[in-house]
């Protein structure tokens, strides 16, 4: 079986097993209650009663009964959790020991108290790490792989008119895709409104839950860098601090830098660098095949996850918004890119997906551009024949600052929240939607959630109240999912392009090239080691 279609299971067991036995799912037992922000926990069944001190900040609890909107619910105090609440000198907390049962009073109803199934949340505890795992063995690869694949591919292009040529273009397509994107997206959410759908009580009930969360993605933004100072930014003070901190741009300027240094020196003592760091990009390459073969069971871990932790409710309330995201990303995928595909990079448009859907499905189970890179690029070498002098600078660049599908969801997301607000965009207020959230993309990083906190940049810059990230949150996970998946496909398809306009002959792989030749795809043969060195010389 092919390594996709067995991923595509992976997605679809993670999935299916996330509404039907996930924490939210409502064919499980709802005998566990969420606490959030300023959620109260009553001594009582009243209201009037004083409230538990020692509940304070403490996040689960096991419902025991339930009289009428009311739940009695109680929790064990692990010795974390006292720690926590001595920490914060909570009253009682000082008395209280490791294992005492506290219990206390709830409102069903109140928003900042919401039900699960505990053993759906169990599944989760037990099940998270596969996925983890699974995340970590391909982001070790990233680096060294951008690193080493860049640098040679530089070298090897001995022109550098070809470079600078390329550079403009590869930005210059991502801008005019990135904008374009945006216009969809704004005009989408114009046109359908999704904000006039959402009713005041869902409205108070999303700005409640989310509020403490909002809180959170709005102090990350505050801290973003000025523009001036992520420009200057890009050049890394100390390269090896960059690649240990996996700081992309800084990463991409210093290979850059090192690929055109090696051109201009000595012929012979270059060759031996750029033979030492291709053999350990090949190796890298190696490592992403050995840790996609845990890929089928990471993704339904992940997707497990994300879907089971995402309440069905808020997906209803979120609905209209939610349809607005998606159908923008699609015609921005079909249309946008569909031209792309066939007239600039003149290959088939599914031809085209289906040779990069190992990383549409990895990006759509990850949430991250930049832990799938291993992956696009394979794809994109591999099954298009794209050159890896392309592909090394077009593919880590994109993966850090070209993300169409982003700026299209801030865009929708930006003029929902207005309208929820009630307020009206001017003609100018849409114009900076575009410019800030193209800037919002870019300084987005690829991974997971990154494109929620610089969303709170676009709304500050159209005098929206950054609240109102909370009416968003809720369905913020499974909306990246969708706009990272765009987000790959930008890439590849820049990088498709790039290829073609620099006269490559790239075109999709069949099936049957791919069975044959174990250069292509991820079905590579890994069962027949190659050592460097006989390990054991024959004596006879
Ligand atoms: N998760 C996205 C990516 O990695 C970024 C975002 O929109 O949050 O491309």
């Amino acid at each position: 079986m092919k390594l996709y279609t067995k991923i595509l299971i992976g997605m679809l067991i993670g999935v299916l097993a996330g509404f039907l036995v996930g924490p939210n799912s409502s064919l499980m037992p709802q005998d566990g209650v969420r606490l959030s922000g300023s959620a109260v926990v009553h001594s009582q069944a009243d209201g009037a009663s004083a409230a538990v001190p020692l509940a304070t900040g403490l996040k689960a609890a096991k419902i025991e009964s339930r009289q009428g909107e009311w739940a009695q619910v109680t929790w064990e105090l692990s010795a974390p959790e006292l720690l926590k609440l001595k920490k914060a000198g909570v009253e009682g907390s000082s008395r209280a020991s490791p294992g005492q049962t506290l219990s206390g009073w709830v409102v069903l109803e109140e928003p900042h108290v919401t039900t699960y199934a505990t053993i759906g949340q169990s599944l989760i505890d037990w099940t998270e790490w596969i996925g983890r795992l699974f995340l970590a063995l391909i982001k070790m690869v990233v680096v060294p792989l951008v690193f080493c694949s860049l640098v040679v591919g530089v070298a090897s292009l001995g022109d550098f008119r070809k470079l600078g040529r390329l550079g403009g273009r590869t930005i210059g397509f991502f801008t005019l895709t990135t904008v374009v994107a945006l216009v969809i997206g704004v005009g989408l959410a114009n046109l359908i409104q999704p904000g006039k759908w959402m009713s005041d009580a869902d409205r108070g009930r999303l700005l409640a839950s989310y509020e403490s969360a909002a809180g959170s993605t709005v102090d990350s933004a505050a801290d973003a860098p000025s523009l001036a100072d992520q420009v200057i930014g890009i050049v890394p003070t100390n390269p090896f601090h960059s690649l240990a901190e996996g700081e992309m741009l800084q990463i991409i300027f210093f290979g850059l830098m090192l690929g055109i240094a090696i051109t201009l020196m000595n012929v012979a003592r270059g060759k031996t660098v750029v033979e030492f760091l291709d053999g350990l990009n090949e190796a890298m390459v190696m490592l992403v095949h050995v840790a996609m073969k845990l890929a089928p069971y990471g993704v339904a871990a992940l997707l497990f996850k994300v879907i089971g932790t995402t309440g069905l409710s808020v997906l209803m309330a979120l609905g209209v918004y939610a349809l607005v995201v998606l159908l923008g990303l699609f015609l921005h995928g079909t249309i946008t890119y569909g031209v792309a595909i066939r007239f600039g990079a003149k290959l088939p448009y599914f031809g085209f997906l289906k040779a990069i859907r190992p990383a549409m499905l990895l990006a759509f189970s990850t949430s991250s551009s930049s832990a799938t890179l291993p992956v696009t690029k394979e794809c994109v070498e591999d099954n298009l024949g794209v050159s890896n002098q392309i592909s090394s600078f077009v593919l880590p660049l994109g993966a850090t600052v070209n993300m169409d599908g982003t700026a299209l969801y801030q865009g929708v997301a930006a003029i929902f929240i207005a309208q929820i607000y009630g307020m009206d965009l001017t003609l100018g207020d849409q114009v900076t939607i575009v410019t800030s959230a193209t800037l919002a993309s870019v300084g987005a990083a690829g991974v997971p959630g990154a494109g929620m906190i610089t969303l709170a940049m676009v709304l500050t810059a159209i005098g929206v109240p950054t609240e109102g990230l909370a009416l968003v949150l809720g369905v913020d996970r499974l909306l990246d999912m969708f706009r990272t998946s765009t987000n790959v496909v930008g890439d590849s398809t820049a990088a498709a392009l790039m290829a073609r306009l620099e006269g490559e002959d790239i075109r999709v792989v069949s099936p049957e090239e791919d069975a044959a030749d174990p250069k292509h795809g991820f079905e590579r043969t890994m069962e027949e080691p190659h050592p460097v060195e006989s390990q054991h010389v024959d004596e006879d």
